[in-house]
């Protein structure tokens, strides 16, 4: 619980209902207090989610959905909540934050380990309002421990979107969790590109077979820590520990192993217990940024185990992906953006999901700090994004936009240049000046010359033409966005 003292500043209790209103009908009032002074997306993002709890004499318990949750609000919105809940319940009152870490489903069980017990504590476990949360430790403190997954429960297979860049990998997973140790697939390697759903794909594996009771003996770990606790072990004459906890784990998954290259001895370590797992049926999972193959630091003998059972790649997401992806992340934030923002966003950020989240978030922060009524809409989104448009920008040419504007109204490239004026042709060249102008942003001048030697004035009547065009006619508007994927897609 986190306590906020709003000080013993006098102010009168405005709209104090009853002496025994509940915590509901106060933080309803509280509400439309908040919701007249802050623009609705920030309203929608940051008060929409919170619960109230409980209403003890003038101390009001909320609850909020993430430790982050209680730092933004705290940092944004904490003169302001302190001045509501004064109005409201009075000048002796008291805000207590319940966090609520997301509950993990599953229990952790106990893991016994054949060496002799020693005197270190046992891992500590931080209790807050019944929501676990782990801390992040070493996993072999004590000999008889409880045995940690390092599981992160918000990867799913639920919430991992299909897509035609992924659906071997993802098959392969899920035959995996469904049967871990006992299928064709060990070890399964996920490799792709940064950002592109591997951590996700392999926790999920691990979640997975734990709900499901496929085993609870599951330990996630980067190759990074497992570095980092192995070259400890070594130093405080742990190895012997350190070995049996691994071996004694019936999914094993090791993210990253990209950075074991270079590392002999760990390699070594890895390679015996590697050996021990497969040799006894248990699963081996694993994830690397590019193919086993390429990862030329590692000992011949452990690219060869890795390529024992199966490697399924993760590539970049399609358009369609992209946008389901962001819509279901969305979803899962209580969000949502208007159409034309989905689309610019997914449009724009191809290579990476952390990415297509991060623009997400960026633009929910930023449109919540807007102090006044701001909704979040292409405009803004343009604003917020533009970095990343610029970066797009360079690589569209006036070529470019040529052939494909040509292509679809099926008009020639002499036809574009040339003087005709018939209507096809006409609007065929004023749609390719204002896609060359929106997306290149060449001068009008550069843009006249580029279109048969046109002036300037030309093309601002074309850009404004059309503009007005994609505003009454839904056709158009359409048709110009078809443009602009199918420029996008050529440009990459
Ligand atoms: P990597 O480990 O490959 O760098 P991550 O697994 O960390 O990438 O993924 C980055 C972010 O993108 C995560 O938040 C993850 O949930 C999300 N993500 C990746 N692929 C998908 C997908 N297919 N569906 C939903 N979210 C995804
Ligand atoms: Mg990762």
């Amino acid at each position: 619980m986190k306590e906020t003292d709003p000080e013993s500043t006098r102010s009168q209790a405005l709209s104090m209902p009853s002496s025994n209103a509940s915590a509901e009908e106060i933080w309803k009032l509280c509400l439309e207090k908040i919701h007249n002074k802050i623009n609705p997306q920030s309203f929608n993002t940051w008060f929409k989610p919170i619960v109230p709890l409980s209403l003890t004499n003038e101390e009001l318990t909320i609850q909020v959905p993430s430790q982050f949750f209680y730092e933004w609000i705290e940092e944004n919105y904490y003169a302001l909540l302190k001045r509501t809940i004064i109005e409201v319940i009075g000048e002796n009152a008291k805000l207590t934050y319940s966090v609520v870490v997301q509950k993990s489903p599953y229990q952790p069980v106990t893991l016994e380990l054949p060496q002799q017990k020693t005197d270190l504590p046992p891992p500590e476990e931080i209790s807050t309002n019944g929501a676990k949360l782990q801390e992040q430790t070493s996993h072999f403190k004590t000999n008889v421990q409880k045995f940690e997954s390092f599981l992160n429960p918000k990867y799913q297979f639920d919430n991992f979107i299909q897509g035609d860049c992924n659906a071997l990998a993802l098959a392969a997973a899920k035959s995996v969790a469904e049967s871990p140790g006992k299928n064709s697939f060990n070890p399964l390697v996920v490799y792709g590109g940064v950002g592109l759903g591997k951590t996700h794909l392999v926790q999920a594996i691990g979640n997975y077979a734990r709900l499901h009771k496929r085993t609870n003996m599951v330990l996630y770990v980067s190759s990074e820590k497992f570095t980092i606790e192995f070259v400890s072990a070594i130093q405080n004459g742990r190895v012997q520990d350190f070995s049996s906890l691994y071996r004694n784990v019936e999914l094993l998954i090791i993210d990253d192993i990209q950075f074991f290259e270079g590392k002999e001895k760990t390699q070594e370590e890895i390679f015996h217990i590697f050996n021990a797992l497969h040799q006894t049926n248990k699963q081996i999972v694993l994830s690397s940024d590019r193919p086993i193959k390429e990862l030329k630091g590692l000992e011949e003998r452990l690219l060869s185990r890795f390529q024992w059972g199966l490697s399924a790649d993760l590539q970049q997401p399609d358009y369609e992906t992209r946008r389901a992806i962001l819509q279901r992340k969305l979803a899962d934030n209580g969000s949502n953006f208007p159409e034309p923002v989905i689309e610019f966003i997914a449009t724009h950020v191809k290579h990476n999901i952390r990415e297509l989240e991060g623009c997400m978030v960026k633009l929910l922060a930023t449109s919540s700090l807007y102090k006044k009524d701001k909704d979040i809409d292409l405009a803004l989104t343009k604003i917020v994004l533009k970095d990343l448009i610029r970066e797009r920008t360079r690589s569209i040419t006036i070529d470019v936009i040529e052939k494909v504007v040509c292509d679809f109204y099926n008009v020639s490239s002499n036809q574009m240049k040339g003087k005709s004026r018939k209507k096809e042709i006409a609007f065929a060249r004023q749609v390719a000046m204002h896609l060359s102008k929106e997306l290149t942003g060449s001068s009008y001048k550069t843009i006249g010359l580029y279109f048969g030697g046109r002036d300037h004035s030309t093309v601002i009547h074309a850009v404004n033409t059309i503009e007005k065009e994609i505003k009454n006619s839904f056709e158009i508007g359409s048709n110009i966005q078809d443009l602009k994927k199918k420029i996008e897609l050529q440009s990459i």
